[in-house]
C-alpha cells in the first residue's frame, strides 16, 4: 500500500463497513489501481466486462456526507476513473461512471463508491 504523505490525513475506518474492510485487507478484492487516497477493485457481481469500484481510502458514507462537500474526494475518484479506463483499454471504446445514490437507485453499500463499467454497449437509458 502506498504510504500517506505529511500532507495526507489518516484513513478513518467505520466498522461493520464492508468497503472499510476491502480497503483495510480484511475482506480480500481484486485490486485495480491505488493511490494515497483512491483504492479501486472489481465488483464481485460485475454488470459489464470491466466493472471496478472506486472508493476512498476513508470512510465517507455517500455524495452527499460533509466531507465530499468541497469536491476534493469526487475529483481524486474521477481522476483515478480516467487512469483506470486507460489501464483497462476501455478508455476509446468508451465506458459509463455511474453513482448510485438512494434506494430508487438501488445503492446497496454505503460507503462512497463510483461504478466504472466498459467493454461492451451499455444501454441508455439504464433499467
Ligand atoms: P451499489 O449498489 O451500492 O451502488 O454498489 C455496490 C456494489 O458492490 C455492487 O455492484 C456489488 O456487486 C458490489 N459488492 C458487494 N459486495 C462486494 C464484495 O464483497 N466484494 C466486491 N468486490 N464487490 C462487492
Ligand atoms: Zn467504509
Amino acid at each position: 500500500m502506498t504510504e500517506p504523505s505529511a500532507a495526507t490525513p489518516p484513513e478513518r475506518h467505520e466498522a461493520g463497513c464492508l468497503f472499510c474492510s476491502i480497503v483495510t485487507g480484511a475482506i480480500p478484492s481484486t485490486r485495480v489501481y491505488g493511490d494515497e487516497s483512491v483504492f479501486a477493485f472489481r465488483d464481485i457481481n460485475p454488470g459489464a466486462p470491466t466493472h471496478v469500484l472506486i472508493i476512498p481510502r476513508t470512510h465517507i458514507a455517500g455524495i452527499s456526507a460533509p466531507e465530499a462537500a468541497d469536491g476534493a474526494v469526487l475529483s481524486a475518484l474521477i481522476q483515478a476513473a480516467t487512469t483506470i479506463a486507460a489501464q483497462e483499454g476501455v478508455a476509446e471504446s468508451g465506458y459509463r461512471l455511474v453513482w448510485n445514490v438512494g434506494p430508487d437507485a438501488g445503492q446497496s453499500v454505503f460507503h462512497l463508491h463510483l461504478h466504472l463499467l466498459g467493454g461492451r454497449p451499455l444501454a441508455w437509458p439504464p433499467g
